[in-house]
């Protein structure tokens, strides 16, 4: 897969548990280590740099983590948890570290009495500010959200994505943004890209991928979100997704999602579909993209197995 994130706009990468949304991440985190392929940030392929230098660079890619409860240290208070990660890089005295964690701590709308706190004496929302907080500590350009509203409940969800699409706007940040929820993605994301079995199987504006899915994957996730329609306005659009997703160390042959696709033909099995364009900025692989009739039903329901 090969993709780019530009400055300050959020890609959202969507699929299943499984699909390696969260070890591309890590990949670009430096977290791991790519056994092929590059990662390349402002014009550099990051593991090709010294230590001293990717060091440097990781000051500018931060990561929140989707489980706010272990993303912590809990025999630390909070307000050396943000300032850590100023001290390892260090940036300032430790008095000015305490003032710059302190003033995002309150950006994120917590407090000096929060700062003073462990993690098990906050809430889960709490937590996952604090984590907004110390990414932001050392200014960073990219900020990696792997699944960071998941473990929350849904009304901490809307107040968390708000503040991240808050803080874009305020710091120019560019988001790669990891989720399995669309209803997440489709609320801060400018495109999307739609991850199955480690490979991109659909890539696109916001819209265009909503409004105009041309992989059958792509769609069968669309109809799957949940619909607060009575059950008399909602349609019989269904598209059942049969199985587990496959073992990544031995993939179908052809078409990576063969095994579940309905309209999978002969031909599916026997060639890779190949990556193309089929309008501008909307990649897709499918043999049969714009062949075969799809279309977003959001007053439909559909049950993926995973
Ligand atoms: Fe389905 Fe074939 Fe398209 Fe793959 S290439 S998504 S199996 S129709």
């Amino acid at each position: 897969m090969s993709f780019d994130v530009f400055p300050g706009e959020t890609l959202g990468v969507i699929g299943e548990s499984g699909s390696g949304k969260s070890t591309v991440s890590r990949a670009v985190a430096q977290l791991v280590e790519p056994t092929a392929g590059k990662v390349w940030f402002r014009g550099q392929s990051v593991f090709d740099l010294s230590m001293t230098q990717r060091r440097e660079m990781r000051r500018h890619i931060q990561m929140v983590f989707q489980d706010p409860h272990s993303a912590l240290d809990p025999r630390m208070t909070i307000w050396q948890s943000v300032c850590e990660p100023q001290r390892v890089q260090r940036v300032g005295c430790t008095a000015d570290q305490r003032e710059h964690a302190l003033q995002l701590l309150e950006r994120v709308g917590l407090t000096e009495s929060h700062a003073k706190r462990y993690p098990h004496e906050l809430s889960g929302g709490q937590k996952q500010r604090v984590s907004i907080a110390r990414a932001l500590s050392l200014q960073p350009d990219l900020m990696l959200c792997d699944e960071p509203v998941s473990a929350l409940d849904v009304a901490l969800q809307a107040d968390i994505m708000n503040l991240f699409a808050e803080l874009q706007a305020e710091f120019g940040l560019a988001y790669l943004f990891i989720t399995h929820d669309l209803s997440v993605v489709a609320h801060i994301a400018d495109r999307i890209g739609v991850m199955y079995l480690g490979q991109f199987m659909e890539l696109g504006s916001i819209d265009e991928i909503i409004d105009h899915p041309a992989h059958p994957y792509t769609d069968a996730l669309i109809k799957a979100q949940p619909v607060a329609l009575p059950s008399y306005l909602r349609t019989n659009e269904r598209v059942h997704l049969q199985g587990d997703i496959p073992s990544p160390i031995d993939p179908p042959s052809g078409c990576r999602f063969r095994t579940r696709c309905p309209y999978a033909e002969d031909r599916c099995s026997a060639e890779v579909p190949e990556w193309r364009e089929v309008s501008p900025g909307h990649w897709v692989a499918c043999h049969f993209a714009g062949q075969i009739q799809l279309g977003a039903s959001n007053s439909g329901r559909t049950s993926v197995g995973s």
